[in-house]
């Protein structure tokens, strides 16, 4: 075996195994039953083969026609009964491996569910799938087939094995004598069977990932806006033409496997006519024709069962690596979580205050330095930078969507580690730069996060999204429906819909992470219509792109290269001449995008999700987008 053959092999451990049992234990009871029903299935299915015998000898040679029917009638009862029991057997399995999958699935997921904002934006979405998918399902197939495959071989091979020496031991033991030579096919097709599964699978995850990254609709619209069907097609068709290589390899593998062990299988049987010839006719043994005749049939049985314990055991190698990706999931420590004795307190003003916090993504690069800043109950703070500075980072900190390295995050003097991660999360409503609603109605939209709210109530949010306008006009209303990633929609009424979204959440803090790129100025308009009265209102942080949002805010926090440099109000920052009053030259004042239309809405604000697994990859992504948008922009290209 090689280095990497050996680095790759999945170690079979006790830890392992206990860990794959406790997922069977809590089924003991189904069991137990499935264990009764292939001891007697495994016995039944023998019985024919030992009555063969008596109706040669007794029937045929012993010329009893009587005894012949008896034996006949007797050997398809037991054949029909050791089928019904196989029934009841295969059934009480699929149960099993249902249940047991259903558990794994449901664990899964939760797990999942728990990993933070750092677990999705690092691992490619295809992997997460293939393991919540496929992996899963290959579970069940081994709890279905692997696992009661090797109870009932065992047990046919052990009763075949006891009723052959019963017969005669030296016929016996030439029967058996081959056995040793299946070994040696079965370990080679092993080892390369799961060579070939492992790069299967990992082609499978990257298929998938193509599949996830290209044909979502942000997707699309990037290939489509960047012509890249060609080389996006290229990238498929050459992991696709891996994929079949790879099947059809492991599948001859196998076949070659099964080609060499069924000649090895034929030869017993001639081995014993020879020998049991040689016994009968040279030295008179004790020994019939039916005899023989129940020795070659019970061989014939237990062979079987040999060559599929040995299949089983690349099958098990096989079984043992898809338990282990699971598990390397399962096994991924939740990053956040709620503490022990979390506070819930009675009720929230949504007051921040960051002391002294430092972050980063990853070791090599700190995002964010020494941040500290204080938001008392009912104000505003606009957080103003160039892109990239790490203003979206700052509120990633409040929900907890990352737990800071340095210093402390409070939310109404507590800190947020020390809340109930529910409590906190339900008292902060955050609009994303990236309105994200599902494909369905504008209603189901909003009641995902107050399934309870009356129509009244979804009225008012609209209405003071300044959406309700938009959703009248509509044929349907608020039965309206969005599409996939609310696209059919454009950008300012998705974000308004998403404001009444988190409306009716009615958060005491309002977090709003205003879209960089840039609305029309109807749309804009709309939006600070909607924006203004909730700033007044309530305890709000607004990351801020445009003059009109700025000037909402009470007091306005310039940050760059993830420091704040400066803080203060509109009038005192520009005059003081530095980082702000730059911005403020160049995008705040100057507004070229204004009469923009909207093809800008629609070029997707999703190029940037997570999926993109390599950040540099992200930004530059970002930056290619960019790059499109203001020459899509430019002054020039308006006029035409
Ligand atoms: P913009 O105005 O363009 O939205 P921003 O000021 O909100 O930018 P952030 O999104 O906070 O900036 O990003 C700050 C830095 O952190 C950027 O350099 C970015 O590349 C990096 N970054 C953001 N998210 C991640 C992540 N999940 N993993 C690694 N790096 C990240």
């Amino acid at each position: 075996m090689t280095e990497e053959e050996k680095k790759n092999q999945p170690k079979v451990t006790k830890e392992l195994l206990q860990r794959v049992a406790s997922y069977l234990l809590p089924y003991w009871k189904q069991m137990l039953l499935v264990l009764v029903c292939i001891v007697f299935s495994s016995i039944l299915t023998l019985l024919p083969s030992v009555l063969t015998g008596r109706i040669i000898d007794e029937g045929l040679i012993g010329r009893d026609l009587k005894r012949l029917i008896t034996l006949i009638v007797l050997s398809l009862a037991v054949t029909l009964s050791a089928n019904l029991i196989g029934v009841a057997e295969s059934y009480l399995n699929n149960w099993i491996a249902q249940h047991i999958t259903y558990d794994m699935r449901n664990a899964m997921y939760r797990h999942l569910q728990e990993m933070s904002q750092r677990f999705f934006t690092t691992n490619n979405q295809g992997d997460i799938i293939t393991r919540m998918t496929s992996d899963i399902s290959g579970v069940q197939q081994i709890i279905a087939n692997t696992f009661t495959s090797i109870l009932s071989n065992s047990i046919t091979l052990i009763v075949a094995l006891i009723a052959m020496y019963r017969k005669n031991w030296i016929l016996a033991t030439v029967g058996i004598i081959i056995v040793p030579l299946f070994t040696i096919p079965t370990r080679r097709a092993g080892k390369s069977r799961w060579m070939l599964t492992k790069q299967a699978q990992e082609c499978s995850d990257e298929i998938n990932g193509i599949l996830n990254e290209t044909l979502s609709v942000s997707g699309q619209t990037l290939v489509k806006l960047f012509c890249r069907e060609e080389q996006e097609y290229a990238k498929y068709e050459s992991a696709n033409r891996r994929m079949i290589g790879l099947n059809i390899k492991e599948s001859m593998a196998g076949r070659w496997f099964r080609v060499v062990l069924s000649t090895i299988t034929s030869v017993g049987p001639m081995l014993l006519y020879l020998v049991g010839g040689i016994l009968m006719l040279k030295y008179d043994a004790d020994l019939t024709v039916g005899d023989i005749t129940v020795l070659v049939a019970l061989l014939g049985k237990m062979y079987g069962p040999v060559n599929q314990l040995l299949n089983i055991q690349v099958d098990w190698i096989r079984s043992m690596a898809m338990f282990s990706r699971i598990f390397e999931y399962f096994d991924m420590p939740v990053e956040i979580r709620n503490a022990p004795d979390a506070l819930i307190p009675d009720h929230a003003d949504g007051c921040v205050e960051f002391s002294h916090v430092g972050f980063s993504y990853n070791p090599e690069r700190k995002i964010l330095k020494d941040v500290s800043f204080k938001l008392e109950k009912g104000h505003s703070v606009a957080i103003v930078g160039p892109s990239g500075s790490g203003k979206s980072t700052i509120i990633n900190l409040i929900p907890r969507l990352y737990d800071v390295e340095e210093g402390t995050v409070f939310f109404d003097g507590i800190d947020v580690r020390k809340l109930d991660l529910t409590f906190l999360r339900s008292n902060i409503g955050v609009v994303t730069q990236e309105t994200y609603l599902f494909n369905g109605t504008i209603r189901e939209n909003l009641l995902y996060v107050k399934p309870e709210a009356t129509e009244e109530e979804l009225i008012t949010a609209c209405e003071k999204a300044n959406v309700m306008d938009f959703i009248s006009r509509q044929e349907n209303g608020l039965d309206t429906v969005v599409g996939n990633r609310g696209l059919k929609l454009s950008g300012g009424e998705k974000q308004r819909i998403s404001i009444a979204r988190v409306l009716l959440k009615q958060p005491a803090l309002l977090i709003f992470d205003e879209a960089t790129a840039s609305l029309d100025s109807i749309s804009e308009a709309k939006i600070q219509e909607a924006i203004d009265p909730l700033v007044n209102s309530c305890t709000s942080i607004l990351i801020a792109h445009r003059l009109s949002t700025i000037l909402a805010a009470d007091e306005i926090i310039v940050v760059k290269d993830g420091e704040i440099v400066e803080r203060g109000v509109h009038k005192d920052l520009v005059n003081a001449g530095g980082v702000y009053a730059e911005l403020y030259e160049t995008q705040f004042k100057i507004k070229p995008v204004e009469e923009a239309e909207e093809p800008v809405e629609k070029i997707g604000m999703d190029d940037y999700q997570p999926q993109h697994r390599d950040w540099e990859a992200r930004r530059k992504a970002e930056q290619e987008r960019r790059e499109i948008l203001d020459e899509m922009l430019d002054p020039l290209w308006m006029q035409f």
